[in-house]
């Protein structure tokens, strides 16, 4: 296990899902975790949970990251309860369902804001403080589907998620100079309450897609985001990481069945 325990970590879209996993890999770490996400009651059960986990600090801020002023009382909120921020893992994200004949600019413009504006806010607000730890981390989560692979009804979430690669590489070469590292972490198939609303039949297909045989667990996902976290990944910056048991690897369906 990896120690964090003099680790200030703020995870947005943490109540539930792959943020939550992160969280509860950066608590049982020790590391003092803020969580942010709408949904208050959600925050406070969220809380509840990752209290238990280890001996560090877990605060809850609402927070939506649409909107630039509330990403800066999520960072200055941090900063006030915890004294500085060391990592931001800015993973909220949304992904409805689109097919491009259908799709309204509404439709459009929700999964933009969210996914992609929502990452760029949440790092401008954690700047200064990232900047003041001399070992900031941003770890942004990313997705197979867009950087790697496509998915029918998903072209404008996987636009959305290659977008986010696209801000990381220079985001990684101007933070540099302050001893910054963003990096993404590229989920497959992860068993969240987001992806289970998709349905059992969806889930048995891609369970059948993936080398593996398994859905991954967003434990997955909080073990690498740790890593990238640790003092000892200062030099790896402006990278993608896919975790994905191997989903994106056959070239045909007879590999998986050879
Ligand atoms: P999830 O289970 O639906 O959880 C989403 C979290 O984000 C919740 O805490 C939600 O809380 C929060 N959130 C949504 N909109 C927000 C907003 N505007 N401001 C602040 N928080 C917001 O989703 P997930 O499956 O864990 O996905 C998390 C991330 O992983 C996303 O970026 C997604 O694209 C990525 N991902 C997931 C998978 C997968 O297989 N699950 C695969 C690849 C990538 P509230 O609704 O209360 O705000």
């Amino acid at each position: 296990m990896f120690v964090l325990d003099n680790k200030n970590v703020v995870i947005t879209g943490a109540t539930k899902g792959i943020g939550f996993g992160i969280a509860s890999v950066f608590a049982t770490a020790g590391a003092n975790v803020a969580i942010a996400a709408r949904s208050q009651p959600d925050i406070d059960t969220a809380v509840g949970k990752l209290d238990t986990l280890g001996p560090g600090r877990v605060i809850g801020l609402a927070v939506d990251v649409t909107d630039a002023e509330s990403c800066q009382a999520l960072a200055d909120g941090t900063v006030a309860a915890f004294g500085g921020i060391d990592v931001l893992c800015a993973n909220a994200g949304i992904f409805p369902e689109a097919p491009l004949h259908t799709m309204t600019p509404a439709d459009l413009a929700t999964v933009l804001d969210v996914n992609v504006k929502g990452t760029v806010y949440s790092v401008q607000a954690c700047l200064d403080a990232l900047t003041r730890s001399g070992a900031g981390r941003v770890i942004i989560t990313s997705s197979i589907t867009g950087p790697v692979t496509g998915f029918p009804g998903w072209s404008h979430y996987g636009a959305s998620k290659a977008a986010q690669l696209g801000f990381m590489r220079t985001a990684a070469i101007e933070l540099a100079p302050r001893q910054i590292t963003v990096n993404a972490v590229l989920p497959g198939n992860i068993l969240t309450e987001g992806l289970q609303d998709m349905g059992e039949e969806y889930l048995a297909g891609m369970a059948r897609a993936i080398p593996a045989g398994t859905l991954g667990t967003p434990a997955d996902i909080g073990h690498l985001a740790a890593f990238l976290a640790t003092d000892e990944a200062r030099y790896i910056t402006g990278q993608s990481i896919v975790v994905d048991g191997g989903q994106i690897l056959p070239e045909s369906l007879d590999a998986l069945n050879g």
